[in-house]
């Protein structure tokens, strides 16, 4: 079943993922992420970019749009490979409504201007089906881990992300 985990346990499990996948200090996990080395592998992909569901999220069916090559500036995407990635997030927001039927879809550039253990400089964007209608779907709220975490087990990533595939593929 999917979880809510609290902040600190969420921050273990992510140390314990980034293992898992052989990310470090110089190995990125965002670039692990893009090139499908988790579970499950991405929903929707093209040449630069990667569509995954994020294994940390703020709700059910938080999707990630990462960039392939290692990217930390936007200066150093550009505009069209940008402006691509935003097309993505637009179309993962369009396969959520048809899924998973969300209140409202936020979609977001994020980051943090030092490092900390959720946030990676590594360009992404995410795309976070909100389901509330109440104080809970506040940005501030949405945007934080501190409300808590959802987790799912390989199983339920992989179903949730099967489900997403199939969506995706009759809507485009
Ligand atoms: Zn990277």
């Amino acid at each position: 079943m999917t979880v809510l985990l609290k902040k600190d346990a969420a921050l273990a499990e992510l140390a314990r993922m980034r293992a898992e996948l052989g990310a470090n200090e110089d190995t990125c996990l965002m670039c692990r992420l893009a090139a499908g080395a988790a579970v499950p592998e991405p929903i929707f992909e093209t040449r630069e970019l990667s569509v995954v569901l994020d294994r940390f999220g703020s709700r059910e069916g938080h999707l990630l749009v990462i960039s392939k090559r290692h990217v930390e500036d936007l200066s150093d995407l550009g505009a069209e490979e940008y402006l691509r990635a935003q097309r993505l997030a637009f179309d993962a927001s369009q396969v959520l409504t048809r899924a998973l039927a969300p209140k409202r879809t936020f979609i977001a550039a994020l980051g943090a201007p030092r490092q900390v253990p959720m946030s990676f400089p590594h360009f992404h964007l995410h795309v976070i089906p909100i389901y509330e209608d109440d104080e809970r779907a506040r940005p501030a709220r949405v945007f934080s881990w501190t409300e808590g975490v959802v987790v799912y087990s390989d199983d339920e990533a992989r179903a949730l992300s099967k489900k997403l595939r199939e969506t995706w593929l009759r809507v485009f």
